[in-house]
């Protein structure tokens, strides 16, 4: 990316910003059209084009309820971080460096789409998590470097089926346990222009909060795990940082509406299906 389209997002950004706060972006269908839009109320405002290569408002206005929001981001790659709050470590001891792994891209679904159980999964749970959004490409970035190279944050489920993660039959690699298909469900909004530091997490099964803790209690936070990731990994515009999930988790059965809910960003709502 250029210097010139990195500042272009930033300037969208602060354009955007104003009365309503930080912006809030989204990447939607309406009818067989895909486009990129910034939030304003229940309308949205289309963008010239991806808001992370600076895209701008482009006249044309759409009605939330008219449109169906997509993933806000179609990724590169998705890293994602293992072990990275003390409540859901229960007496296992911290990791002594951030423990990343990856997610595939096809893993990941949008806001409303549902999660299908496979076939063969039985134990298959939610993880509500921070999602940063890479908005610079950073190689052996600094801790200051990461922290300026997140364009901004939505929210993620890293649903993840704990038999094959960690059961009697685990496999070597996560690759189904958290990589089947609609296992990485992301949105609704990527908010920029927020202090992503200290923000209320919170998932609800069936309206029931079941995970509830502030980004403040990550083990590695943000900067951190991205500047790590990155002294073996290039990061590019549009590559997601699953930051880890808090507490504990319950499996999910056909039929639940799993939310996840964070402060100043919005809800992710998913229903899981059976296959
Ligand atoms: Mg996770």
């Amino acid at each position: 990316m250029t210097r010139r389209t990195v500042l272009g997002a930033a300037t969208t950004a602060m354009a955007l910003q104003g009365q309503n706060g930080p912006a809030k972006y989204v990447r939607f269908r309406k009818g067989t059209r895909v486009a990129y839009g910034a939030l304003a109320g229940e309308e949205i405002r289309e963008l010239s084009g991806d808001f992370l290569k600076g895209g701008k408002p482009n006249g044309t206005v759409h009605k939330l309820k008219d449109v169906k929001l997509l993933a806000p981001v179609a990724p590169g790659k998705v890293v994602a971080i293992a072990r990275n709050y003390k409540s859901h470590l229960g007496t296992v001891a911290p990791p002594a460096r951030p423990e990343m792994f990856y997610k595939p891209v096809a893993c990941i679904c949008g806001p409303d789409d549902p999660i299908i159980l496979p076939k063969d999964s039985t134990d298959v749970h939610y993880e509500g998590e921070l999602v940063a959004v890479i908005g610079k490409k950073l190689k052996n970035a600094s801790k200051e470097q990461a922290a300026a190279g997140v364009f901004g944050v939505t929210c993620g489920n890293d649903v993840s089926e704990r038999q094959w993660q960690g059961g009697p039959d685990k496999d070597i690699q996560w690759w189904r346990a958290k990589g089947s298909d609609t296992f990485g469900p992301l949105g609704p909004y990527v908010v920029a222009g927020i202090d992503y530091g200290k923000l209320m997490l919170r998932t609800r099964l069936n309206g029931k909060v079941v995970q509830e803790q502030s980004t403040s209690e990550l083990i590695y936070d943000v900067p951190t795990m991205i500047a790590f990731t990155s002294k073996f990994v290039t990061l590019e515009p549009g590559d997601l940082v699953y930051t880890g999930t808090p507490g504990t988790t319950k499996k999910m059965s056909p039929g639940d509406m799993v939310e996840v809910d964070i402060e100043g960003i919005g809800v992710l709502r998913n229903p899981i299906k059976a296959e």
